[in-house]
């Protein structure tokens, strides 16, 4: 199963990402999780990347694209993947439908967390996530048991940088100009599915999995 997961910043395309992986057995990809692994490790991809994100900012696509392709070429992707966050632009879109035909493969669904932007501000200045693992977490709706330290993995969890009120607003604006025309996109593509994300976490699941069936 090759599944595309989007939706404005804090839509909670990797809430869900989690639990879909775990319920499929397919591997997580999230741009944002790899850009991020490679900020803290300073390699020169995480140094170009770190100049974007800061600023709420997409990171260029071809750099974008090259480091998704690589990805996608690793053994564990054969059976299928779910992508998180990418792609973001029509441009990254065309690129992975490409890919996809030179390999005669497809995407099964592109699945859109649909969220109001009045919910936005909200959920992303309470988020907080584990650096080790990217489990996501909110003070309000989906606290960790044991306060500041990741249920799955124990870590100390934190707030990321980019989640402040100033870049949340940047970002939402970038995701209405750049990402929203993926829904039309994939809407002619016969692609595209919708899922009410201002529902209760496991809710949203609940209708995920109707969408994804059980395969
Ligand atoms: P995204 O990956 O789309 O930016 P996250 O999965 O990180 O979104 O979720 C953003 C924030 O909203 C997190 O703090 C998360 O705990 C919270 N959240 C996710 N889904 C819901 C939901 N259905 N209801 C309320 N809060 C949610
Ligand atoms: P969120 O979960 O809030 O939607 P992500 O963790 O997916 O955010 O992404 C964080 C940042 O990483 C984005 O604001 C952007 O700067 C960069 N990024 C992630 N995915 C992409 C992509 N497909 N194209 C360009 N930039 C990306
Ligand atoms: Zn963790």
């Amino acid at each position: 199963m090759k599944v595309v997961l989007f939706g404005p910043p804090g839509a909670g395309k990797g809430t869900q990402a989690k639990s879909i992986c775990n319920r499929y057995s397919i591997p997580h990809i999230s741009t944002g999780d790899i850009f991020r692994k490679n900020i803290s490790e300073n390699t020169p991809l995480g140094i170009e990347a770190k100049k974007y994100i800061d600023n709420g900012q997409l990171v260029p696509d071809e750099v974008t694209i090259n480091m998704v392709k690589d990805r996608l070429q690793a053994e564990d992707c054969k059976l299928g993947y779910l992508l998180d966050g990418f792609p973001r632009t029509v441009h990254q879109a065309n690129a992975l439908e490409e890919f996809l035909y030179d390999r005669k493969e497809s995407l099964d669904t592109a699945l859109l967390i649909q969220v109001p932007s009045e919910f936005i501000l909200e959920r992303m200045t309470g988020r907080r996530v584990c650096p080790s693992c990217g489990a996501s977490y909110h003070v309000k709706f989906n606290p960790t048991k044991i306060e500041s330290k990741c249920d799955v993995c124990g870590s100390d969890i934190i707030q990321r940088k980019d989640d402040s009120e100033e870049t949340v607003k940047e970002r939402l604006a970038v995701y209405e100009r750049q990402t929203q025309p993926l829904i039309e996109y994939y809407k002619d593509k016969d692609l595209l599915s919708v899922v009410d994300g201002t529902k209760a976490i496991n809710e949203v699941f609940e209708s995920i999995c109707k969408i994804l069936g059980s395969e």
